[in-house]
């Protein structure tokens, strides 16, 4: 996603304080307490936010949580939150690579990887959000039989992604072709319905962690 920096962004991000979360010595307890009780979804690479937001308005019976490097997007992604008055979404501000240290002692029930940066060169596979050094994370703090649900529009990104995953996981389900498909439960994110409205494909893989 293209990034205008914005003065104070981060400061905004933490006045919304029960929205906010930083990378810092508190953020596994501060989710272990926010996850208490319920089960546990994670979105890597949140971006605005529209697609947690969603999610949590339609389970309010879950819990939901962003992660998402960039603070100008985490601003829309908390004032969405904030306007809602969700009490089951929470995001965090930091890179992917510490996910475990985070989530140490949580279980996480369904891991949501959204239209992530596909890094076409092939010498910068390693920082795509599906490769192996990241699923080998994502997969330490998944529940037994959790979900991992990919979508990409980028058809490059989803072959990789296929092969990477099932080194980790069972495959339930892959599409060419979300839409002719058809799901009445999909929740589209905002650069899907971008590439919607461009007429463009939306690849699917769905994942098991199946031990
Ligand atoms: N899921 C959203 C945004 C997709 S863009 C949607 O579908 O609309 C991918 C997002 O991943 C970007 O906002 C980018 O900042 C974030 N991202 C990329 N690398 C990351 C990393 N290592 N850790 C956390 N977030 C990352």
């Amino acid at each position: 996603m293209r990034r205008r920096r914005i003065a104070g962004a981060l400061d905004k991000f933490l006045s919304y304080q029960s929205y906010a979360l930083l990378d810092d010595g508190q953020t596994n307890i501060k989710l272990k307490k926010f996850a208490e009780g319920a089960d546990l979804h994670v979105e890597v690479g949140s971006g605005r936010g529209g697609f947690l937001c969603q999610m949590a308005q339609l389970y309010p019976d879950k819990k939901f949580v962003g992660i998402e490097l960039k603070e100008e997007l985490l601003i829309s992604a908390v004032e969405k939150a904030a306007v809602a008055e969700l009490d089951n979404l929470i995001f965090v501000r930091g890179y992917a690579e510490n996910f475990q240290k985070w989530f140490e002692e949580i279980a996480i029930q369904t891991l949501y990887l959204n239209f992530v940066d596909p890094w076409p060169r092939r010498r910068n596979a390693r920082k795509r959000l599906t490769h192996s050094n990241y699923l080998k994370l994502y997969k330490s703090r998944m529940k037994r039989n959790a979900e991992l649900i990919f979508k990409t529009d980028n058809r490059y990104l989803y072959l990789f992604s296929i092969v990477e995953l099932a080194k980790f996981f069972k495959v339930v389900s892959s599409t060419h072709n979300l839409y002719a498909v058809g799901d009445p439960a999909n929740v589209a994110t905002e650069y899907e319905k971008r590439y919607v409205a461009q007429g463009k494909n939306i690849y699917r893989i769905i994942c098991n962690n199946e031990e």
